[in-house]
Formats: C-alpha cells, sequence, structure tokens
C-alpha cells in the first residue's frame, strides 16, 4: 500500500509536468474505484489549468482555479506520466491529458478514488474525507507537545494511535514500527502513559523516518514515475519491519512480532520499553 513517502515522491514527480498545464482531455474506463467517478468529469476539467499541486495524507490534491481533483492510490494504484500516444493496458482507469502528455492512474485493486470538489463547496480542508485527518509530520504543527497534548486521554496502545491518524497522519504501519523502534518505545504503551521527553524522541523519529524515506524516494523519482516504473514500496533498509526473529541491529535480541488492530507489529523487546 503506497504510503505517506510514495505519494509525496509521486506528487513531486507529477508536479512539473501539471502545473501550468491545461487539461485538453479526460479519459475513464471505468465506472469508477471505490467510489464511482465524479459525473461530468470530462466538462468540468477540459480547458482549465493545472495552478499547484499539494498532498494532505495520503490524499494528492490537483488545484484549479475552480476546485481541487482529489486523487487517492488506494492499495495498490499508481501514478504516471506518459505520452499521450501510449495505449492503455488492462488497469489504467483514469486518464488526464494534457497535450502530448497524459497523466494515467492505473489501480488493479481499484481501491483508490479520484474525486471532485468545487470551490463553491468551501475550503478543501473540509471535505468529507479531509477534515477529519490529524496534522502533517512534516509540518510546523507536528511536535512532541502536540502529541503529548492529543494523548492525555487516549489509553490504546501507541502504535495504534499513530495507525489511526487523527492526530498525526502518514505513519503507516511501517513508519510506525520503525518510529518506535528509534524513539526506543514499546508499541504496546498506553499513549497516555507516555510523557514529553519519550514524545520528543518520537516526533523526531518520524519526522527524520519519513523525511528520509521521501529523499530515498526522490533519488528513484524517474523509475518511479516512467514508463517502465515500478510501483510500491521504496527498499529501505528496516530496523524492524518484517524482520521477526532476526537479531535487533542494535542489541542481537531477536525482534519480536505481534498483531496490534489486525496489523502486524515489529519491535526490539530489549531496546523498547
Ligand atoms: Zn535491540
Amino acid at each position: 500500500m503506497p504510503e505517506l513517502p510514495e505519494v509525496e515522491v509521486t506528487r513531486r514527480g507529477v508536479a512539473p509536468h501539471l502545473e501550468g498545464q491545461v487539461v485538453t482531455g479526460v479519459a475513464l474506463r471505468h465506472t469508477g474505484l471505490r467510489w464511482p467517478f465524479p459525473a461530468a468529469l470530462a466538462q468540468t476539467l477540459v480547458g482549465h489549468t493545472v495552478r499547484s499541486t499539494g498532498r494532505r495524507g495520503k490524499y494528492l490534491l490537483l488545484n484549479f482555479d475552480h476546485g481541487t481533483l482529489i486523487i487517492h492510490l488506494g492499495m495498490s494504484g499508481h501514478l504516471r506520466i506518459l505520452p499521450s500516444d501510449v495505449p492503455p493496458k488492462k488497469h489504467d482507469h483514469f486518464d488526464l491529458e494534457t497535450g502530448s502528455q497524459l497523466l494515467r492512474l492505473s489501480d488493479p485493486r481499484r481501491f483508490g478514488a479520484v474525486l471532485w470538489h468545487a470551490a463553491e463547496e468551501g475550503s478543501i480542508e473540509n471535505h468529507l474525507l479531509l477534515r477529519t485527518l490529524g496534522v502533517e509530520p512534516l509540518e510546523a504543527g507536528f511536535s512532541a507537545q502536540w502529541l503529548y497534548q492529543q494523548t492525555r486521554k487516549r489509553s490504546s496502545a501507541i502504535k495504534q494511535v499513530l495507525l489511526a491518524g487523527d492526530i498525526v497522519v502518514g505513519v503507516g504501519n511501517i513508519y510506525a514500527s520503525e518510529s518506535l523502534f528509534q524513539a526506543r518505545i514499546n508499541p504496546r504503551t498506553p499513549a497516555h502513559r507516555i510523557g514529553l521527553a519519550r514524545y520528543e524522541r518520537l516526533a523526531e523519529a518520524i519526522r527524520q523516518i519519513l523525511a528520509a524515506a521521501i529523499e530515498q524516494g526522490g533519488s528513484t523519482l524517474k523509475d518511479f514515475i516512467g514508463v517502465n516504473g515500478q510501483s510500491g514500496y521504496f527498499q529501505q533498509n528496516y530496523f524492524t519491519y518484517a524482520r521477526a526473529g532476526e537479531p535487533c541491529r542494535i542489541c542481537k535480541t531477536p525482534i519480536r512480532q505481534i498483531v496490534q488492530g489486525q496489523r502486524s507489529t515489529f519491535y526490539c523487546p530489549n531496546c523498547q520499553k
């Protein structure tokens, strides 16, 4: 599943090809993905200019003067910039054409989304899918103080509080395990039992790990969005993730795997207290 770094790298990859470009066509090859495609999307977009791109959580935003196109990659989606004469393949459900190029969304499992939010409906931040999202981990609103304040009444395990996404977005399953390892916090610790000093370490770990993943993804950007690009997770050297039974890279204790909220968590029982 694409996580925040993949979406941000995708945004950075497609932005120079889209910003300032006029939409010349829209191709929809299915009735929809997770939700139906917006009615009359071609009439809405053709002739209008993509002013800027943005991202909120894992939602990619293409901003027009009269509204915002929201794209979500779901479980299996990926976006590419292609010459407009490249024939679509089986799972290529959506194209946004800008003259000689197009933005193509391929989504085999169809859990992704393409939605339109008209400017007259108000701020994009108030969109049904965006308004419950927590703060962006790489922006100024995110801090140890924020984590501390927001968790005073949260007795569930810190790993699950991170995954819930209502306090901070974009800390998915891999990055939650890795951040908690770097912060030396046991993933089962009730969130309200964690003090400010440990949240300082956690906030720093989350920022560092997400920024490093984006930076690493940026170095593979050409492949990621190119004709022959591979989608999916960036190859990274994880400390805990998917390393059950292997020795901790710090203390050699075997990495333990547990299940929390039906998701696998990996941690070092010695390093993380
Ligand atoms: Zn260890």
